[in-house]
Order: C-alpha cells, then structure tokens, then sequence
C-alpha cells in the first residue's frame, strides 16, 4: 500500500492494463493487488512475462547477501554439527509456511515469498549474539538493527547495473522492510502479516527439533507443555519409542497444527473483510494470526525455549565465544581502518568509521568473520 504516492503509472487503469504481458496471481480484494503496485525508486521498463514482486524475489535469490545466509547461524553454530538450521534453511521454511498461508487465505502469494526471501537478509554473522555486538559498538551512532541493515543491503551495497545502486525492489517490499526495522504501527499489508507469522512458528518448531536433535533437551520435560503433551497423546506407540521419529512427528505436528489454527483464525478474521481493499484492511487495523488459545500455548512454547535452549550453557558458551571474537575485531578494524575494504576511501576515525565498520562486519559470513578475526586479531 502507498496511498502518498501516486501509483505506478502502467497500474493506473486496473489489473489487466497494469499487466501488459505480466500475470498477476488472482488474489482477494483485500491481498496487494496489481493495483496496489507502487513502482521503484528508480523507473525501469515492465518485464515481458515476470510480474514485479516476481522480479523481487529473483533479485533477492541472486544477490550476494542472500547467498551468505548459508553460512550464518541461526542458534547454534557449526560447532553443533550439521543437522541443525542455518539462517538460509530457516529462510526457506519460513517462506514455505509462508506461501502455504499466503496461498489460502488468497493473498499475494508472489509478494509473500519475496518478502519471506529477504526477511532475514540484514543478519550479521553469530545472529542475535553478533547483533547485540553491534548495536553496542554503534551505541552513540544509533545502534544496530538487523532489518534496518537489510534495506541498507538492497537500496545501497547490492550493486546489479552502472545506473544505480541496490536492487531496486519495489516500493511495497521496502515499506514492509522499513516497518519491520521499525514495527511501529500495523504493517502496511497483510503478505507483510502472515510472513511474520511464519517467521515464529518456522523457528519455535526448528529450534525444538534441533534442540532435542543434539540432545540439549529432555523429552520428559517437554511433555509438561500443553501444546507437546497433546501431540504426544496423538503419537503412534512404535513412533513413541522411536526419538528421531517421534522428534519428527512433533516437529511436522506442531507447524500443521499451528498453521491450520492461523488459518481457520485469520478466515474468521477476514469474513469480515468481504470486498475490502488493501487500504481498507491495513486502515481498519486487521490482524491476522493465531486463536487466542493457540496463541497462549505458543507463547508458553517460546518461554521454555527461552530458559532451556537459548539459555543453555552449551548455547550460552557458544555465544559468548562469538561476541568475544567479534568485540576483538571491531577493535582491530578501529585500531587499523587500512583493514577495510577500499581503505583509501574510509572515513576519519569517528563514528562514520564505526558505521563503516559495523556495516563491513555485518556483511560477513560466520566463517569469514572467524578468519578475518585470525588474520587480524590472532595474527595466524
Ligand atoms: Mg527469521
């Protein structure tokens, strides 16, 4: 939705006129609409046959940042092993329970799973633990905020023609981008809503699962949790013996259950919403999301993983290694700004320094970020 803007000018006469050659998904009244597209930042000609959220999301699959979410944690580090979900596999089981709510609820579900694509982009290496790292060091410069990184990601340092830099996606993937950095006031659509939605039951479920896969939970503590001990009830005997596929079962349950209860609510929501617009939706203050029931059982899921995964010694070790190693680079870097990529160019020491470095560091995979930190700090 852009309703201070004038629409983008192909879009003015309705779908079809807006379309060209372009297919837009048939999608309810109150779903982003061909009407509702808003143009880019800068004018580029229509594409013969991709409609704009899907060029969107090609530009987003193509670019660098995307590519290194492969090698940048969700929770646990390569430490763990290699069964656990990096930031890339999370991304894409977000965007899957994404379009499969975007699907039936006859949203637009090409602006879903672009939306869903980028919606972790900005992470730096470490996750929460490397961002709280850097919201620290940029203290007195305004701090560090993943999802405001990733629009500085698309709009600055992803560079695909001499004409201009960034990805030049849409304006409504960027106003959905600019309200999760700052998630105040209710997102401009409902795409925005549902993939948000995806992002916490993709992770409360694969953080379970990984959890339990390298042993750092209890089963039998699990089954206090309403929401477990129902599945459990439900499980078949053989698979009840069996811990990877009772683990699997659960995994697969809860994500089912959790996102038939966000449909079956959301419909409710939205019978209320016959022939609305985007605008309609987003200006009444529509949510979409879980039962109120369903909601609470989610919430108590999320405290125990708070106290018994993400505050695990192991977990916490792990975490404390990382901030330790990215504190030392940062200092590195301020101490040698020569260090810096294009180091003829870097500003004087000062907080624009510290803005370039933060910003070099973010960008960097775990990996590549433990080797600059060898190369730099340890000197090996
Ligand atoms: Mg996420």
């Amino acid at each position: 939705m852009c309703p201070e803007r004038p629409n983008h000018p192909d879009s003015a006469s309705g779908p079809d006129a807006a379309s060209g050659g372009v297919r837009w998904p048939q999608v309810a009244s109150y779903a982003v609409n061909a009407g509702d597209w808003c143009g880019r930042e800068h004018d580029e000609p229509e594409h013969a046959y991709r409609n704009p959220f899907q060029r969107d999301r090609d530009r987003i699959v193509h670019c660098a940042a995307f590519r290194r979410l492969q090698d940048k944690m969700q929770v646990f580090t390569g430490d763990f092993g290699d069964y656990h979900r990096t930031r890339l596999t999370h991304t894409l089981e977000v965007v899957s329970i994404a379009r499969t709510l975007g699907r039936v609820l006859e949203l637009n579900e090409d602006l879903v799973e672009a939306l869903g694509l980028l919606h972790d982009i900005g992470h730096p290496p470490f996750g929460h633990a490397g961002e709280d790292v850097l919201d620290a060091f940029l203290r007195d410069c305004g701090g560090f905020n993943h999802n405001a990184f990733a629009l500085q990601l698309v709009r600055e340092t992803e560079i695909r023609t001499p004409e201009f830099r960034g990805l030049n996606l849409s304006r409504n993937i960027l106003d959905c981008q600019t309200w999760r950095a700052g998630k105040q006031g209710v997102a401009p659509n409902l795409e925005c809503q549902v993939v948000d939605l995806a992002d916490s039951i993709a992770y409360n479920a694969h953080d379970l699962d990984d959890a339990l896969q390298l042993g750092l939970l209890d089963w039998h503590a699990l089954l206090e949790l309403p929401i477990v001990a129902d599945i459990a009830r439900s499980l078949p005997v053989a698979s009840v013996r069996d811990s990877e596929t009772r683990r699997k079962i659960l995994v697969r349950t809860l994500i089912d259950e959790q996102v038939t209860d966000a449909i079956n609510n959301s419909r409710i929501v939205l019978s209320a919403c016959k022939g609305w617009t985007c605008q309609q939706v987003v200006q009444s203050g529509v949510r979409l999301g879980l039962s109120h029931a369903e909601s609470l059982e989610k919430s108590e899921l999320e405290r125990f993983l708070f106290s018994n995964v993400y505050r695990h010694p192991r977990v916490v070790a792990a975490r404390d290694h990382a901030q330790s190693l990215m504190s030392a680079l940062l200092l590195a870097f301020e101490e040698e700004p020569s260090q810096l990529p294009n180091s003829s160019s870097h500003p004087l020491p000062g907080p624009e320094l510290r803005v370039a470095i933060a910003a070099h560091i973010a960008g960097m995979t775990d990996q590549y970020c433990l080797r600059q930190h060898d190369s730099l700090v340890r000197r090996v």
